[in-house]
């Protein structure tokens, strides 16, 4: 058998840290990474046969969690009618029109194949439609890897970018604003001074990328008003809260109509899929209809909308799921405020639906300053601790954990058990 540390070391040779994505090097938990052999439900198994209940979900897309039998059956039947064509498909025009049935705010829909893609193509879509150049971004949420979007000021006042990565140029970085989540006050002293330049604004409408920030009451609906009062375009980043918090997306939970948002991760099923779509006088600017040119070799996949399309409806059929995921969440969320206060350890934990983030750190947590607080030593030693016990949290304290509707409630409270085993033990002390 090759164990996951001898997996690693040929990893590291032909893979830059021996991973294609960087959180999943495992790198802020002091530990190598597992290699995944398989999955079921809510678990995973490591190439050593370990088995773990999986709170991570592949980062967001497996809301019914691991071998789904419906999507695996769909994906089946339509990768025997052959993988890839570049030529339209019936199953597109399923997909875009059950996305436009369940998200009252899209009237047309373009699909694309990652959640970056999807953010990189709503911008320039904002900015072909404005003639506007800047972006305006929260510190803390994440919107996919594109140059504009690698971006965030220093904590405090509303201010140029910079970049955060090396190889963005200083000048695309510059054309991207940045202000504290949650501080409306910033966003309007901001649009008073550069109003008549900005193009959009982008936003998490619960930003899952610092953990878990919920946006206070009023904020979003106050970013509706400055954009809609400065002809600015308002665009939703719904690649994690897209048919993770209802079927309308946090659009619908929060009750904000944004002109243009971006959809990924569940609308996938697990292949590589991302959407944006909006208003049909802003998409409209969309080549071939209009000048904003966009396009993609394996755009509508027909086997990743097969996935994408059997998602969607398993979750139009079962609207319960949401409410389920709703009252194990708020279980989860309440189990562990209640362990640490016992323990008088100092903790916030955020929780929506199905998204949660237990940040070692007294709250509230209401941006990336707050949650920069967190005592991520601690996180580490709790995450090592659990993943020892059978449970795989995020390999990070900012990012969520992601309930399925393959947990059980059983599972959350033996989940609970192992962090009241873990704090009993003080190995959080
Ligand atoms: C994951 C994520 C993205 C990027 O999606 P990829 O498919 O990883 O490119 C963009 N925005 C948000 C909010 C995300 O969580």
């Amino acid at each position: 058998m090759t164990t996951s540390h001898q997996w690693f070391q040929r990893a590291k040779k032909v893979l830059p840290g021996g991973v294609n994505s960087p959180v999943r090097a495992f790198g802020s938990v002091g530990r190598e990474p597992l290699f995944i052999d398989k999955a079921e439900g809510p678990w995973l198994w490591d190439v050593e046969g370990n088995r773990y209940l999986d709170f991570v979900g592949s980062w967001g897309p497996m809301i019914f969690g691991h071998v789904y039998e419906p999507v695996l059956a769909a994906v089946g039947e339509a990768a025997k009618k052959g993988l890839s064509y570049g030529a339209p498909t019936a199953a597109e025009v399923e997909m875009a029109e059950l996305m436009c049935n369940l998200v009252p705010s899209l009237e047309m829909v373009r699909m694309v194949s990652s959640g970056t893609e999807a953010v990189m193509s709503a911008l320039r879509v904002a900015r072909g439609y404005t003639g506007r150049e800047l972006i305006v971004k929260f510190q803390g949420c994440y919107h996919g890897h594109a140059d504009g979007m690698l971006v965030q000021a220093g904590s405090g006042a509303a201010t140029f970018g910079v970049p955060d990565s090396a190889g963005v140029p200083a000048a695309i970085a510059q054309r991207t604003l940045t202000v504290p989540y949650n501080d409306l006050k910033a966003v309007q002293e901001l649009f008073v001074k550069r109003g008549q330049e900005i193009a959009a604004v982008i936003v998490e409408p619960v930003a899952a990328n610092m953990g878990v920030v919920l946006p206070q009451a009023g904020f979003l609906h106050g970013l509706r008003e400055i954009t809609t009062e400065y002809g600015a375009l308002l665009i939703l980043d719904e690649v994690i809260t897209g048919f993770r918090l209802g079927l309308d997306g946090a659009q619908g939970y929060f009750g904000v109509q944004p002109d243009l948002s971006t959809f990924g991760k569940i609308i996938g099923g697990g292949l590589p899929v991302g959407a944006f779509g909006g208003r049909r006088e802003v998409m409209s600017e969309v080549a071939p209809l209009g000048k904003v040119y966009q396009a993609g070799t394996l755009s509508g996949n027909p086997v990743a909308m097969a996935a994408g399309l059997c998602s969607l409806r398993s979750l139009q059929e079962q609207p319960s799921i949401y409410q389920q995921l709703e009252s194990r969440g708020k279980r989860l969320a309440q189990g562990l405020r209640t362990i640490f206060k016992e323990a008088e350890i100092p903790v916030t934990v955020n929780q929506v639906g199905s998204l949660c983030c237990l940040y070692f750190a007294a709250g509230p947590v209401n941006n990336y300053a707050d949650a920069k607080r967190s005592d991520t030593e601690r996180y580490k030693r709790y995450f090592n601790a659990m993943l020892e016990r059978g449970v795989y949290l995020s390999p990070s304290q900012f990012e969520a954990l992601f309930l399925s509707a393959a947990h059980t409630a059983d599972q959350i409270e033996w989940m609970l058990e192992a962090v009241q085993e873990i704090v009993e033990g003080g190995l959080l002390a």
